[in-house]
């Protein structure tokens, strides 16, 4: 369900937006089972719902 972005961890996997500009913005909430890489959030609201798909 991953995009391929989120995938590799560096964009969002709740709103796709890329992460890289804003390292401190974004939490780790899981690994991609597709690449093994952590994949991340936005802090502030995305990692919150993430939080209650699980
Ligand atoms: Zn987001």
């Amino acid at each position: 369900m991953l995009g391929e972005l989120a995938a590799e961890g560096v964009a969002c996997v709740m709103c796709g937006g890329a992460l890289l500009l804003s390292p401190i913005a974004q939490v780790v909430v899981g690994v991609a089972a597709s690449t093994g890489h952590p994949v991340y959030a936005c802090r502030s609201n995305c990692a919150e719902l993430v939080a209650d798909d699980e």
